[in-house]
């Protein structure tokens, strides 16, 4: 990413589209004379003179130099582009840090496509793709993982998703890692002590202070690594898929769940051998539900076809539903679904419960959830939804409350520092030189520092904000 602090950038920061209210957003030290150019407050005064933080009313006009193209040459020049309000946010109080000035006119795209000429004609820069974030973060305004933050609150697409990036844009995973890699300096200090004065045979930390700490900090890393199975289910949604024999009533379950659930997107038919996928929505958790068309061994190549993909459903699956008619005696082939599952998270769905029952549960009793349902009456339903949302959200304690990881950068950089600190214990406990126990606690803060981005390299800012669009 090209680019010094001492451009100033600008960019339409709203959506393409026509909208209400549009807005251009400029940022760096060159905004006020940049304005000064484009924008005439109808007050007569000049931006950098009125109050900062408020919204002035202004002409946005065109630059002398600026040649608007397709216009038509009888007509007089184009005196203003448009009218509209705007603010100067005098840095550091400011998204960026900088200097800002947001001007909000018509939400066009011609109009904002002409005011962002006209700023570059005045001496900005357009903005490369997260910038605006980017020099958030150099300027020390947010951490690395607030500036992602921002990416998950924009793409959130279910409350639970943007109730944990809010939460992490308000510095929740960067406090708890920071309180992590904080603990893990300390120690590493007194041992970096111990080793300069080993030869009088000093020692600042004792071997079992060295241990406890360390252990402390691996099972506090293990928490947030193991919140990342949650994480990915609150930002992607859960794929569910229901599995059964035919005519135990996997159709019918689906139905009952939609009826009441049914997320407003997606819908993808397909005939009854197919694969056929439907959104839920429970309780802010997106969920996929895939019905399948059974795993009978067939030699009919249509249906070959459905159990291929049921298979590939499955193994792709977060969670499987067992659908078992309960008023019919159990059959090999309900048994084959079940082994199929057996280790995978699963629910053991009854259905047919409105009917005389046949099945005991008994029978079933090496598998931990079993829910009695009648997908015809829609007896069972909500103890099926209860379950089925404890199971995809368990591993991460209390939603609200807990920090979450969603983001695989912070997930991946966990995991190497678990994997350091633990190498740290194992040269402890086999006595070893504390030089070397020493690297690797360094290592250990560096892959939690990664997360925060108190260590950064040009390459993991990059990939941060290579996701980001034009704008943020
Ligand atoms: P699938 O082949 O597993 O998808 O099963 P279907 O959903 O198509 O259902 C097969 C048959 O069982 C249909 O005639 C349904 O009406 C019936 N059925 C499904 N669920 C129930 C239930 O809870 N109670 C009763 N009595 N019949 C059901
Ligand atoms: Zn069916």
């Amino acid at each position: 990413m090209r680019g010094s602090l001492d451009d100033t950038i600008c960019a339409v920061a709203t959506p393409v589209g026509e909208g209400g209210v549009g807005i251009v957003r400029l940022s760096g030290p060159d905004v006020l004379r940049i304005a000064g150019v484009v924008v005439r407050l109808r007050s007569g005064r000049l931006l950098g003179a009125a109050a900062t933080h408020s919204l002035l009313l202004a002409d946005v006009v065109p630059p002398a130099s600026m040649t608007i193209h397709e216009m038509d040459s009888q007509a007089s020049p184009m005196r203003f582009l448009d009218e509209a309000l705007v603010v100067y946010m005098k840095g550091p109080r400011s998204f960026t840090g900088e200097d800002v000035v947001e001007i909000q006119s018509h939400g066009g795209g011609l109009i904002l496509s002409l005011i962002c000429q006209a700023c570059v004609e005045a001496g900005a820069r357009l903005a490369e793709p997260g910038e605006f974030t980017k020099r958030a973060f150099l300027n020390g305004r947010v951490d690395l993982s607030q500036a992602e933050a921002v990416l998950d609150t924009v793409r959130a697409r279910s409350a639970a998703s943007l109730h944990v990036a809010q939460r992490q844009l308000r510095g929740a995973l960067a406090r708890e890692v920071e309180s992590i890699r904080t603990a893990l300096l300390g120690l590493l200090a007194h041992v970096e002590a111990g080793i300069d004065f080993v030869e009088e045979d000093i020692s600042f930390v004792t071997g079992e202070e060295l241990r406890r700490t360390i252990q402390d900090a691996i099972l506090m890393i293990r928490r947030l690594s193991r919140s990342f199975r949650m994480g990915k289910v609150l930002r992607e949604g859960a794929r569910v898929v229901i599995l059964g024999r035919p005519n135990v009533g996997k159709s019918s379950l689906l139905n009952q769940l939609l009826r009441e659930d049914r997320a407003i997107v997606t819908a993808t038919p397909g005939t009854t051998r197919d694969v056929i996928e439907e959104s839920i929505d429970l309780e802010g958790v997106r969920i996929h539900l895939v019905d399948t068309a059974g795993l009978r061994e067939t030699e009919d190549p249509v249906e070959l076809e459905g159990i291929r993909r049921t298979k590939l459903a499955q193994q792709e699956a977060d969670l499987a539903l067992v659908v078992l008619d309960g008023s019919q005696a159990l059959t090999d082939e309900d048994r084959q679904v079940m082994d199929a599952v057996r280790e995978r998270p699963r629910i053991i769905v009854v259905n047919k419960g409105d009917l005389s029952p046949v099945v005991r549960v008994e029978e079933l009793a090496s598998h931990s959830l079993i829910c009695p349902v009648s997908a015809a009456t829609g007896a069972g339903l909500d103890r099926l939804r209860t379950e089925l949302r404890g199971q995809l959200m368990s591993g991460g304690g209390d939603a609200a409350e807990a920090v979450i990881v969603t983001n695989v950068r912070h997930q991946a950089a966990l995991q190497r520092a678990a994997q350091a600190a633990n190498q740290a214990l194992e040269s402890l406990g086999q006595g070893a030189a504390v030089e070397l126990i020493a690297d690797d606690l360094r290592a250990t803060a560096e892959a939690l520092g990664e997360i925060t981005g108190t260590i950064t390299t040009d390459e993991i800012l990059e990939r941060v904000f290579a996701e980001f669009c034009i704008g943020k």
